[in-house]
C-alpha cells in the first residue's frame, strides 16, 4: 500500500487522501494536473534518458541524523518494509523506484547494484624496473541482479547488497543500490535513502566516517534537481540538526528543501506547546515549512504491527493529541499527508525543471544528429563506385592537407603557431649565442701569435680570424639539427591529426596514410638535415658582401669604414668588432635559413610528396578493401540510433507537458 499520489485502482489511498485535504472535485483536478507531470519524468527514466543528458532528474533524498526516522518515513510511504533499526542501518544510498503495475500483475522487485572487483594483474615492465615485474590492480565492476517475488525479503537483499558494497563492518559506500518495486500498489516514483549523518565513529568505522558520510549526502542534496527532504527527529533539539544546515547549504533560498518531523511520541512532556511552534514554522523557519509524521517504533515492529494499522494508529495519535490535533486541519501532519506534499512538490519541481530538460535534450539531439551525419552513409560496394568515392575522399583529404600546409586552421593546433613558437625560440637562442660572442683584441693578438706563419711581425693573419669564427659556426649546426627534429614532430602530429579526422573510419586507408606519412617524413628529415649540413659546410668558408660587412661594422663603431679605405681596416685594435659583426651577419642568415629549410622539406615539400603519393592508391587492385568500415562504426551506428530514438521520444514527451 502507498499513500503517495496514485492515479488509479487504489481507491482507499485516493479516498484517504481527499478526506484528508480536499473534496472530490479539486482531488480530480489534482489528478488532471499533476499525472502528466509524474508520468513524464517516469518516462524518461524508463527510457534512460539519464545517460544522455547531463543532469539528473527531478528525485527526492531523504536526509538526516543517523535513526532520525528516514528508511521509517520511506518506508510508511512506500509501504515496502526496508531495513531499518538502531546505528548504522543503511550504508549505501538507495535508490528506491516505486513502479506502478496493471493489467494483473503481482508484486515484484529487482535489486541491483554494481560489485567491485579487484584484479591484481602481474606486468613486466621493460627496463624501468629493477625488480623485473610490477603489480597492477584493476577495478572492473561485475553488475548484480537479482529478481525476487516475496516483499518479506527486501530487507534481506538490501543487506546483502550493502555488505556487498561497503562491506560487512560499519563502513559506507557510494555506490548506489537500486531497489525497483513492481506492484499494483505503489505509485511511480522515485526516493533515494541515504546513510544518516553520524558523529562519533562507533567501533569498525574509520575516524573520518562523519566527514565520508556528509560527502556522500552532499553529492546527491547539491543536485538541482533533487529535492531535499530534511528528516528531523524531534526528541532532540532541532538547532543541532547537521542536515538541516546542509540541506540550507545547498538550497540558500529553501525552494526544494522541506522538513519531515518524527517520533513526535516521544517527545518530553512539557516540550509540546515549542514542538508546535517549530512544527508551525514559527522557530526555524523554512519556505516550504514542516510537516509531523508518526511511524512505526521499534516495539511496533516487534509486535508485527503491519504498516496499515501503523497508519491508523497514527491517524488516532494526532486526532487524540491535545497540542498537535491542530496540526491535521492545518495539513501539516500524517503521512498521507506528507505524500500529498511530496507528490505537489515534486510535481512543482518538474514544471521548474521542464525548461532546462528540454534545453538539454534539445542540445543532445543536436549532437547525436551530428554525430550521426559523420557517419551516415558509407562506401558503396560495387568496384566502380567505391573507385569514385575513394577519388573524392582523397581529394578532400589532398585539400585539406594543401591548406593546412598554406596556413589555413585545419584542425583545432595552429600549425603555424607551433612553428613559430619554435622558430622564436631559434632566434632566441641565436642572439644569445651573439651576445656570448666576446674576443677581445689582445686574446686575438695572442692568438695570431701563436700560429704566426710566414708572415713578418706585425702583419695578422686571416686564417687565424676564419679559424674563431668557424669554431663558433660549428656550435650552431647540433641545435639546427634538433630543430629539424622538432619541426619534424610538429608536422607529423598534424599531418596525422588530420589523416584520423578524415579516415578515422576506414582503419585500413589511415593505416596506408600513416605509414606513408612516416616514410615521407623521415625521408623528408634526413634530406632537411642533409642540406643544414651542407649550409654549415658553406658557412665555414666565412664569406659575405663587402657592403653588408661595412654596414654591420660601422652600426656598431663610432669611426665610418669603406671599401676606398680596405687596407686601413686591419688595425689590429678593431680585430674584435670585426669578428663580431661578421659573425652577427651570419646570425641573420642562420635566423631565417634554418627555418626556411625546415619549413621547406618539413611541410611544403612534403605534403607535395604526400599528396601525391596518396593518389597512388587509386591504383591499387582492391579499393574495396582500403575502404573497409571499422567495424565499431557499425555499433557506434546502432548506438546513436537508439539514443536519437530515446531523445526523440523524450522531446515529443517534454513537448506535451510544456
Ligand atoms: P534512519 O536511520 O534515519 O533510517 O532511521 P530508521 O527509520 O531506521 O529509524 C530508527 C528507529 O526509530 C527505528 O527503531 C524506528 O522504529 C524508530 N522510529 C522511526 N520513526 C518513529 C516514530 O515516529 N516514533 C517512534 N516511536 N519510533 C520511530
Ligand atoms: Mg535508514
Amino acid at each position: 500500500m502507498s499513500f503517495l499520489f496514485s492515479s488509479s485502482g487504489d481507491s482507499r489511498d485516493s479516498s484517504f487522501i481527499e478526506s484528508q485535504r480536499m473534496g472530490g472535485e479539486l482531488h480530480d483536478r489534482l489528478e488532471e494536473n499533476i499525472r502528466p507531470f509524474i508520468d513524464l519524468i517516469d518516462t524518461l527514466r524508463s527510457l534512460g534518458i539519464q545517460r544522455d543528458l547531463d543532469m539528473s532528474l527531478p528525485t527526492i533524498v531523504a536526509i538526516g541524523d543517523q535513526s532520525s526516522g528516514k528508511s521509517s518515513v520511506l518506508e510508511a510511504l512506500s509501504g515496502v518494509a526496508l531495513p531499518r533499526g538502531s546505528g548504522m542501518v543503511t550504508r549505501c544510498p538507495l535508490e528506491l523506484k516505486l513502479r506502478k503495475v496493471t493489467g494483473g500483475s503481482s508484486w515484484n522487485a529487482t535489486i541491483s547494484y554494481r560489485k567491485k572487483r579487484f584484479d591484481v594483474a602481474n606486468s613486466s615492465v621493460g627496463n624501468t624496473a629493477s625488480s623485473g615485474a610490477r603489480q597492477d590492480v584493476r577495478v572492473s565492476y561485475i553488475p548484480q541482479t537479482i529478481t525476487f517475488e516475496d516483499p518479506s525479503l527486501v530487507e534481506r537483499h538490501v543487506k546483502d547488497a550493502q555488505i556487498a558494497l561497503a562491506g560487512d563492518g560499519a563502513g559506507i559506500s557510494d555506490e548506489i543500490i537500486t531497489l525497483e518495486i513492481r506492484s499494483p500498489d505503489v505509485c511511480d516514483l522515485t526516493l533515494i535513502d541515504l546513510p544518516g549523518i553520524a558523529r562519533v565513529p562507533v567501533q569498525g568505522q574509520p575516524m573520518d566516517i562523519g566527514n565520508q558520510i556528509k560527502t556522500l549526502i552532499m553529492k546527491f542534496i547539491k543536485r538541482p534537481e533533487t529535492i531535499n527532504m530534511v528528516v528531523v527527529p524531534l526528541n532532540i533539539d532541532i538547532a543541532t540538526t547537521e542536515a538541516l544546515k546542509m540541506a540550507q547549504e545547498v538550497d540558500p533560498e529553501g525552494t526544494r528543501t522541506f522538513a519531515v518531523l518524527t517520533k513526535p511520541d516521544l517527545i518530553d512532556r512539557g516540550t509540546e506547546r515549542q514542538i508546535l511552534a517549530i512544527a508551525q514554522n514559527k522557530v526555524v523557519p523554512l519556505r516550504k515549512g514542516y510537516i509531523m509524521v508518526k511511524c512505526r517504533g521499534q516495539q511496533q515492529i516487534d509486535d508485527n504491527i503491519s504498516l496499515d494499522e501503523a497508519s491508523t494508529m497514527e491517524k488516532d495519535f494526532f486526532e487524540n493529541h491535545y497540542y498537535f490535533s491542530c496540526l491535521l486541519n492545518e495539513n501539516k501532519a500524517t503521512i498521507p499527508c506528507l505524500a500529498t506534499e511530496l507528490t505537489e512538490q515534486l510535481v512543482s519541481h518538474i514544471k521548474k525543471s521542464l525548461p532546462l530538460l528540454d534545453e538539454e535534450t534539445k542540445k543532445q539531439l543536436s549532437e547525436v544528429r551530428k554525430d550521426m551525419k559523420a557517419i551516415e552513409g558509407g562506401p558503396p560496394r560495387d568496384p566502380q563506385g567505391a573507385k569514385q568515392y575513394l577519388i573524392n575522399i582523397l581529394t578532400e583529404f589532398n585539400q585539406k592537407m594543401q591548406s593546412l600546409s598554406s596556413g589555413d586552421l585545419i584542425i583545432k593546433e595552429n600549425l603555424f603557431n607551433e612553428l613559430r613558437v619554435e622558430y622564436k625560440k631559434w632566434n632566441g637562442f641565436l642572439n644569445n649565442s651573439m651576445s656570448t660572442f666576446f674576443h677581445p683584441s689582445a686574446k686575438i693578438k695572442q692568438e695570431i701569435m701563436k700560429n704566426r706563419g710566414r708572415e713578418l711581425a706585425s702583419f695578422s693573419s686571416y686564417r687565424v680570424f676564419e679559424m674563431l669564427l668557424q669554431k663558433h659556426v660549428a656550435q650552431l649546426k647540433d641545435p639546427a639539427i634538433v630543430l629539424v627534429n622538432t619541426v619534424k614532430d610538429i608536422t607529423f602530429k598534424q599531418f596525422s591529426c588530420l589523416s584520423k579526422d578524415c579516415f578515422w573510419r576506414y582503419p585500413e586507408l589511415l593505416k596506408l596514410t600513416m605509414e606513408k606519412i612516416e616514410d615521407i617524413q623521415s625521408r623528408q628529415q634526413r634530406k632537411a638535415e642533409e642540406r643544414i649540413t651542407e649550409q654549415f659546410e658553406m658557412e665555414n668558408m666565412i664569406c659575405t658582401q663587402d657592403d653588408i660587412y661595412f654596414k654591420t661594422l660601422n652600426r656598431n663603431m663610432k669611426e665610418a669604414f669603406s671599401d676606398t679605405q680596405l687596407p686601413l681596416c686591419d688595425i689590429a685594435s678593431k680585430y674584435s668588432d670585426m669578428l663580431k659583426a661578421y659573425y652577427e651577419i651570419m646570425v641573420q642568415r642562420m635566423a631565417d635559413q634554418v627555418p626556411m629549410l625546415t619549413r621547406y622539406c618539413m611541410l611544403k615539400e612534403a605534403v607535395q610528396l604526400l599528396c601525391n603519393d596518396m593518389l597512388t592508391l587509386l591504383d591499387s587492385e582492391n579499393v574495396g578493401e582500403i575502404l573497409t568500415e571499422d567495424t565499431d562504426i557499425g555499433r557506434k551506428r546502432r548506438d546513436l540510433q537508439a539514443r536519437l530514438d530515446r531523445l526523440n521520444t523524450a522531446q515529443e514527451e517534454i513537448d506535451q507537458c510544456i
